[in-house]
């Protein structure tokens, strides 16, 4: 088992990462032909990028690496150095993420400040960039210069999910690695690698679309798979404007619901922990200085306990966000096989709902393909409305959405 038995289905890439992580081992002092300062690693949403650029990371400070056919390969997956970049410990290893919707200019100078020091265990310092593509211009243009001339010891791993999606500027000083979506087949066999029952691993695999976290998701939370299989109830109850309006306001509560469950239990772990850590430095200076400082600490006590709820708060929005957008990739997939059904194409192209074959086989005869069309065009439509239309309420996206869905 090496680190590179996580990234799913993506032979090319590997082999490339792989062979840079070798040559960034084999020149002293300086990193090999393979090797360079910036990587971009696109892939769509579930494919695994973060993945990657974890496994990567690990194989560049490897200490061990593991020997395969006679292959060296960098990233053993059980040294000190592979297991810490793993759990998320390493010292030299920076992981930028944001579950707010930008990267904030404050977030990239911190980023710019580490990647400039020296690492401290081992042979590279790396950042890896969770969301390269939610750097706002400004916010981009603190990095330039660092990705143009990064210190000697300093990599890059910026993840997005195409290229189009970073900034032209930041995308020309990078060395592109594209993931492609995990087939159906090679995501059921992780799931089942880590326990799950073989027959709902490649159903979730397949409701999924290849998205290794969201069959995951679906695979062990029972909970997950009722709020699906309630989305997917929704395109046959649009009848009326009312039903329309109904089904819009049920399907922005399920996301928020979900979105809310997931963000709770680590919201109040953060705030309790921030708290705890405000608490013992005040009681750790108690008496000892004058009113003035303790007053000047509360205010900051009081800040900081702001910025934790202001970041919360933009983390619950671009959850519901993901939450959303993924109930309308589950709707698009039910229209989908509508449309390959009313094609005759259904079982060459195999259905991505396979469990909901009555209801889509009932809709096939019902609609017409060109109207099957347009209603997928309409999702398609509103998952890109609300990437460019962020001050829209997910409410009134879904109305608009709902009702070019109805058939009546
Ligand atoms: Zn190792």
């Amino acid at each position: 088992m090496t680190v590179w038995d996580a990234v799913t289905g993506q032979a090319e890439a590997v082999a490339e990462l792989q062979g840079a992580s070798r040559a960034a081992r084999s020149g002293p002092g300086g990193p090999g032909s393979g090797m360079t300062h910036a990587w971009l690693i696109t892939g769509p949403a579930g494919s695994g990028r973060s993945i990657a650029a974890r496994a990567f990371a690990a194989a560049l400070v490897c200490r061990t690496p593991a020997t395969v056919d006679g292959v060296e390969i960098p990233g053993c997956g059980h040294c000190n150095p592979c297991l810490t970049v793993l759990d998320g410990t390493a010292a030299d290893v920076q992981v930028i993420g944001t579950e707010g919707t930008w990267i904030r200019i404050d977030t990239a100078r911190e980023m710019v400040r580490v990647a400039g020091t020296a690492p401290v265990a081992g042979t590279w310092r790396i950042v890896i960039v969770e969301d390269a593509d939610r750097f706002q211009d400004g916010t981009a243009n603190v990095l330039l210069k660092t990705l143009e001339e990064p210190p000697p010891r300093t990599v890059f791993l910026l993840c997005a999910p195409s290229d189009s999606d970073v900034l032209p500027t930041v995308r020309s000083r990078c060395r592109t690695v594209r993931l492609r979506m995990p087939r159906a087949a090679d995501v059921a066999a992780v799931l089942t690698e880590q326990g799950v029952d073989p027959a709902l691993a490649a159903f979730t695999a397949q409701a999924a679309q290849g998205h290794i976290g969201r069959a995951r998701r679906l695979a062990t939370d029972a909970d997950a798979r009722g709020r699906r299989a309630e989305v997917l109830k929704l395109p046959i109850r649009l009848r009326s404007v009312g039903e329309c309006l109904a089904a819009a306001a049920d399907l922005v509560e399920a996301t928020a619901q979900e979105s809310a469950a997931a963000a709770q239990d680590r919201d109040s772990g953060e705030r309790a922990e921030l708290e705890e850590l405000l608490t013992a430095s005040r009681e750790g200076s108690g008496g000892r200085r004058k009113a003035g400082g303790s007053q000047m600490r509360m205010r900051g006590a009081a800040g900081a306990v702001k910025e934790l709820e202001a970041e919360q708060k933009r983390r619950a929005r671009r959850s519901q966000f993901d939450a959303l957008d993924r109930a309308l990739q589950d709707l698009a997939g039910w229209y989908r096989d509508v449309l390959a059904c009313q094609l005759g194409a259904l079982n060459e192209a195999g259905a991505i709902h396979p469990d909901q074959s009555d209801m889509v086989a009932r809709a096939a005869r019902a609609w017409r393909p060109p109207e099957t069309l347009r209603r997928l065009d309409a999702i398609m439509a509103a998952r890109q409305l609300m990437i460019d239309l962020p001050s829209m309420t997910p409410l009134l996206a879904m109305e608009a959405l709902t009702l070019q869905l109805r058939s009546g």
